[in-house]
């Protein structure tokens, strides 16, 4: 059990244009996990990745790794290994002897006891039939391995990843996927894994950590980021399609009911049913969230109120349709099983549960619950 801490991280660039924030006092703990931090380029994932390397310096906070302060601390005192998208293998020696470079720190361990351990790593990466190739003969997934392989080698306490499957293709990238977390989870090592694409994170993550120009935005499972997205920023970066965000006014409906509308296209269109329970007065300018496939098309028993919309378009996807629409001025996104595929300039109802609307401050963005 091996528990790595950011504490109040932050990393400022100083140069001739001034000072950059890359991170915001980030705090987060890690342990016996695989955090996905997750983010759009330049949002500070691969400065916090090699700050905890100790390849960055910090401005501020601190980092500790099972109480041990290592924010002072050169790469090799940390007791990590860190994986990168390119590989970084030496092109001029043989497989084995790269995954063996691996532990030239390891003075304690005889030559015996090197050579079982690289071929106990190359058995689990399934690259022992590789030991004796040049790694320039390989391919980008068996080089990839090779890299992972090397890494592990060492027995680190903490495992760092920076988009270690970018440059494999989608197939091998999907493989590879399923394959790390079944390594991650044999080892049980605390591991922190760097990426922009969201369906790696939720496929991969025990937790995901959105990280917004340099600032920690949500942490948890995937499944709770999702359907509780904290703020707009995190609501559109989970998902694809992304959630549909309109500006709209409450009306009061009954008591403690509202129902949500445009106001700039067609003051008459009514978009869902507010779920009872939301503390905001009638009125209010909010930001209305719905998931595209919880915009139900046609429906037979519809679980809202229903509104119409002209679709502009039908993307064909195989397993769904993504139904591009206009409601009033206002696009929104649905999509549909593959037997419901509207055709262009036809009008078609859609509904949406109350319970599956989602409202935000027009100002600040936060989730309104
Ligand atoms: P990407 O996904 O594109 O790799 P990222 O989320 O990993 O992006 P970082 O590389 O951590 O982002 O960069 C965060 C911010 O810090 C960016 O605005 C970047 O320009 C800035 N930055 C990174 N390294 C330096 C540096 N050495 N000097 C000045 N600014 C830097």
């Amino acid at each position: 059990m091996v528990e790595l801490a950011l504490d109040g991280v932050t990393k400022r660039y100083d140069d001739a244009q001034g000072t950059e924030t890359a991170v915001s006092d980030f705090s987060l703990t890690v342990e016996d996990e695989l955090l996905v931090l997750l983010g759009p380029s330049g949002c500070g994932k691969t400065t916090t990745l090699r700050m905890i390397a100790g390849l960055e310096t910090v401005t501020d906070g601190a980092i500790r790794i099972d109480g041990r302060d290592v924010t002072g601390l050169a790469p090799s005192d940390r007791s990590i290994a860190m994986v990168f998208q390119d590989y970084g293998l030496y092109t001029m020696m043989s497989v084995r002897e790269n995954m063996a470079y691996g532990l030239k720190h390891s003075t304690d361990l005889s030559a015996a006891e090197r050579e079982a351990r690289v071929e106990e790593m190359a058995e689990m990466f399934d690259i022992a039939g590789l030991l004796d190739r040049s790694v320039t003969d390989l391919s980008g997934g068996q080089k990839q391995r090779v890299s992972l392989g090397r890494a592990m080698v060492r027995e680190p306490d903490v495992f760092l990843l920076d988009e270690p499957l970018a440059s494999l293709d989608a197939k091998l990238r999907s493989e590879m996927r399923t394959e790390l977390q079944r390594l991650q989870s044999e080892l049980d090592i605390t591991t922190v894994y760097v990426t922009h694409d969201q369906k790696e994170a939720m496929t991969m993550a025990d937790r995901i950590a959105v990280l917004d120009d340099g600032v920690l935005q949500q942490a948890g499972p995937p499944d709770r980021v999702y359907a509780d997205p904290t703020n707009r920023f995190v609501a559109d970066f989970l998902g694809t399609p992304s959630m549909n965000q309109l500006p709209a006014v409450l009306d009061r409906q009954d008591s403690d009911r509202y129902t949500a509308r445009f106001p700039a296209d067609d003051p008459t269109v009514p978009l869902a049913a507010v779920p009872s329970g939301v503390a905001v007065a009638p009125g209010t300018e909010v930001v209305v969230g719905i998931r595209p496939e919880d915009i139900d098309i046609d429906a037979q028993s519809p679980d809202g109120p229903v509104f119409e919309a002209e679709v502009v378009v039908t993307e064909y996807q195989g397993s769904d349709n993504f139904v591009h629409l206009l409601v009033g001025g206002t696009e929104l996104t649905a999509v549909s099983p593959p037997t419901v595929k509207p055709e262009p300039g036809e009008t078609v109802r859609l509904s949406v549960s109350p319970s599956d609307i989602y409202l935000f401050d027009a100002e600040t963005g936060e989730a309104i619950t």
